[in-house]
């Protein structure tokens, strides 16, 4: 199909993320992809690739059209595509959950395989408060964030994002509505330690968990803070009998220098999330891992099962890839790369520090962020990331980018320019 009939076909019928119907978004039309390349169908900007400084939203941290992650999938494929989960199990399945019980931190023994970051959460929810229902306890029922998170687009991932301000302010009025301390501050305060063990304390007998998301707070702005805050979530849970969990949808599997971000800070969740990056960006797949005592407690209640079981769980196609993505990741010096990346960002995006309307620049492991006085014009950004050769998606104040972890220092370098060009023209 012509890319000029394909667009008039997705202005007609087609929703893209947080756009509008019918047609006022005007998609680039992508006609293949190959390591850190987007290739266009039609030029765009004088260009016919771009190198994707997003890796599709924290996902392909492999680059695309891997021939590790091909094989993975095309021999699956030969094998089967999928089956029920339900009575039945598979072995890239069973494969996948023992790699990630290997890969986490002790305590989580248990691995529940579902298709998206936010029914992971969704997922990670139902079991703290099922938890808490089989052992004796249903009034702890809701849960405890800081603000600036983001946990997806779902009913109870929306009522854990920020109400007052945020993506999902729509729905603030009908939401469940949550415990909020304020968002971390990038240092260690002690004051805003205190906050966390005071609003933990506070509310115990009704908190069934606190989510957050560690060291960096991703499509809710971009922020960064110290691991430190996680040591005291784990103490004040520990001290007031709430669970802890931990969403790495998009930190894990080595985006911020340490494989998951909590391991900074030593400290291990009862529940923790993992998505985006698990599957290298090639299948929908996601995961909710928690604590044997999580389980046998759930397991003792009066109604002693889990009832979440989503037709795809357990995809064997999106499994295979995940185990495939994992031993690519763990078999080459991924900490090598991603420092490689983060010094690369370091000196590229220093020079958007003096730009008129730049308030902040700010590096962690493998995401670099500018951040603008004000609300950066999308399409002009994008328009003059483009132009550079270059694929980012700024939102709110933000121009950020979190290249596959195989962009080379020129990539890296080229990426840069765009951001700081982004900057300039948003
Ligand atoms: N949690 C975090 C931290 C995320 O960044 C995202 C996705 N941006 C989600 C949950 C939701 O994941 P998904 O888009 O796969 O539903």
């Amino acid at each position: 199909m012509r890319s000029g009939e394909l667009l008039a076909l997705d202005r007609a019928h087609v929703w893209h993320p947080y756009g509008p119907m019918p047609g006022r978004t005007d998609p680039l039309v992508v006609a293949s992809a190959a390591g850190v390349r987007l290739r266009l169908a039609e030029p765009a900007e004088g260009r016919d690739e771009l190198i994707d400084g997003m890796s599709s939203w924290w996902s392909a941290i492999h680059g695309y059209n891997h021939p590790v992650l091909n094989e993975a999938a095309r021999g699956q494929l030969d094998r089967m595509s999928h089956v029920m989960f339900g009575g039945l199990t598979h072995e890239p399945a069973v494969r996948l959950a023992a790699k990630l019980v290997e890969i986490t931190p002790e305590p989580l023994q248990h691995v529940f395989l579902s298709d998206s970051g936010s029914v992971a959460v969704e997922v990670a929810a139902k079991m703290c408060l099922q938890y808490w229902r089989s052992v004796g306890r249903p009034a702890k029922q809701r849960l405890l964030t800081w603000r600036g998170g983001y946990h997806g687009d779902t009913w109870t991932p929306m009522s854990v994002c920020d109400p007052d301000g945020g993506m999902h302010e729509l729905w603030s009025g009908v939401l469940t509505r949550q415990v909020f301390v304020g968002p971390p501050p990038v240092e260690y305060e002690e004051s805003y330690a205190e906050q966390l063990r005071e609003a933990i304390g506070r509310h115990a007998d009704e908190l069934a968990a606190v989510i957050v998301e560690p060291v960096v707070q991703g499509a809710g702005g971009m922020r960064f803070h110290t691991p430190e805050y996680l040591r005291v979530l784990r103490e004040a849970c520990d001290e007031h009998g709430v669970l802890l969990v931990f969403d790495e949808i998009a930190t894990g599997f080595g985006r911020t220098g340490t494989l998951f971000a909590a391991d900074a800070a030593g400290v291990s969740p009862d529940v923790m999330c993992v998505g985006k990056a698990l599957t290298g960006g090639y299948l929908s797949m996601a995961a909710t891992l928690c604590s044997s005592e999580v389980a046998d407690g759930i397991s003792r209640g009066e109604v002693p099962v889990l009832a979440h079981g989503p037709t795809f769980m357990g995809n064997p196609l999106a499994a295979a890839v995940a185990c495939a993505s994992i031993d690519l990741l763990l078999a080459q010096d991924w900490q090598h790369e991603v420092k490689r990346i983060e010094a690369g960002l370091r000196e590229g995006l220093a020079a958007a520090e003096s730009l008129p309307g730049v308030r902040e620049v700010r590096v962690q492991g493998a995401i670099g962020v500018v951040q603008l006085d004000h609300d950066v014009d999308m399409a002009a950004a994008t328009t003059a990331a483009v132009r550079e050769g270059v694929w980012l998606r700024p939102f709110r104040d933000l121009i950020y980018t979190m290249p596959p972890f195989v962009t080379t220092d020129e990539d890296v370098a080229r990426i840069c320019a765009a951001v700081r060009a982004a900057a300039a023209a948003g």
